[in-house]
Parts: structure tokens; C-alpha cells; sequence
């Protein structure tokens, strides 16, 4: 795979999502870093968002629920380009009725490079790292070489 250098804005388009039995701990997560997330584009998948939008009062986009698509929508604007960085608290103790969706949802995000936190010890190192102030240099697969070398 060839890849190609874009830049993450200052400005993050942050996914949150969280399994069930770990949306308080998301919940929490992001009461405390309140300040910060509200300075970001925030979006969820359906429960989540609405119960973070109800407890904390930050403004995000609602996307479908996870277990009906809303993590392959997530996903879908990963491919796209369109979200920075994906704080996903899944459960490690509980089988999903969608894990192919949660699995692909990980791959994608390691294929186009974006930072993933999957629990809130990660999360708050993410969040409070240097390298959020600015725009960051991110390596992405080029798709115009790949299509190039296929064709
Ligand atoms: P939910 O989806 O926010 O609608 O609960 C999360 C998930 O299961 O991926």
C-alpha cells in the first residue's frame, strides 16, 4: 500500500461510541472533559449520543444505533475522510449481536490511521495529548496510487 499525507484539522471530528454496560464510563468521560470536546465536532451512534447530549449538554450529530448501522456509518465517514478520531468503548465481556460491525468498525479506523481509544485510561491520554492543539499530519493509503496499480 502507498500512502499519502493529509491533515487532521485543529478543529476534530470525534466519533464516540459505547456498548452498553460501558456508557457511564463514556458518559463520565466526557463530563469531565466537557471544556475540551466543546471545541470539537461531535458525533455517536444513536444511544449514545442521546444520552451524552442529555447529561453533558454537548452539541453532536446522532447517527443510527450501533446495532443498526450506526457503526457502519461511522465507519463510512472514516473512509470519507470526515472523522479525525473514534473513542469507542466496546465491551470486552459481552458478545454483540453486531460484532462483525464493531470488528470492521476497528479495521477501518486502523486503515486510514485515525487515533482509536477503546477505554478511558487511552481516551484521556488522547484527549490531553500536545498533539491535539494543531492540525496533525496523518498517512493515509493513497487511493488514486492504489487504483492506478489495479487498473
Ligand atoms: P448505541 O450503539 O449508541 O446506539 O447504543 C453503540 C453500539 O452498539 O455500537
Amino acid at each position: 500500500m502507498q500512502y499519502k499525507t493529509i491533515l487532521s484539522p485543529a478543529r476534530k471530528r470525534i466519533a464516540l461510541v459505547a456498548h452498553d454496560n460501558r456508557k457511564p464510563t463514556l458518559i463520565g468521560w466526557c463530563q469531565r472533559h466537557r471544556e475540551v470536546l466543546a471545541q470539537h465536532e461531535l458525533f455517536a451512534t444513536g444511544t449514545t449520543g442521546g444520552l451524552i447530549g442529555r447529561e453533558t449538554g454537548l452539541e453532536l450529530s446522532a447517527l443510527l444505533s450501533g446495532p443498526l448501522g450506526g457503526d457502519q456509518q461511522i465507519g463510512a465517514k472514516i473512509s470519507e475522510g470526515g472523522i479525525d478520531m473514534l473513542v469507542f468503548f466496546w465491551d470486552p465481556f459481552e458478545p454483540m449481536p453486531h460484532d462483525p460491525d464493531v470488528k470492521a468498525l476497528l479495521r477501518i479506523a486502523a486503515v486510514w490511521n485515525i487515533p482509536v481509544a477503546c477505554n478511558r485510561a487511552s481516551a484521556d491520554m488522547m484527549l490531553t495529548s500536545p498533539l491535539m492543539a494543531g492540525s496533525y499530519e496523518r498517512d493515509i493509503p493513497d487511493y488514486e496510487g492504489y487504483l492506478g496499480a489495479r487498473s
